[in-house]
């Protein structure tokens, strides 16, 4: 059972992030506004995280990669959560040989170096 100030502080800092909206919020801003240490915050943070009341995505600014904590306000938001942003970066999207990549083809996702790399660039 959870304590009545681990609940008032769950709810404090799901308002924080209900409140940045669209832009979101990262997890080092948060605890500066709220003044919490980050140890504190991320056990607040995975709670709200499991309950499915808040996703982690990483989005770009201005060209890096940053994870930021989002609301999820919607039913369908918690069971459907896809960063479009970084789909689009998925080097198949540009690449001439997608049609003839294939798992067993001799052009194949698992020996290749572009889809290779841009998975180790993802910053998750
Ligand atoms: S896995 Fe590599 S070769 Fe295949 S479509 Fe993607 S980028 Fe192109």
């Amino acid at each position: 059972m959870e304590s009545k100030v681990s609940m008032e502080k769950e709810e404090l800092i799901h308002k924080k992030i209900l409140e940045s909206g669209e832009d979101g919020i990262s997890q080092q801003e948060l605890a500066k506004k709220l003044g919490l240490s980050t140890r504190e915050l991320a056990t607040v943070i995975k709670k709200l995280i499991d309950k499915k009341m808040i996703a982690k995505k990483a989005i770009k600014e201005n060209g890096k990669s940053v994870i930021k904590l989002f609301a999820i306000r919607t039913v369908e938001e918690s069971n459907i959560y896809v960063n479009l942003e970084s789909i689009e970066e998925i080097p198949c999207f540009s690449c001439k040989l997608l049609f003839k990549c294939d798992n067993g083809a001799h052009v194949n996702p698992s020996s290749c170096t572009k889809l290779s790399s841009w998975i180790l660039s993802m910053d998750l």
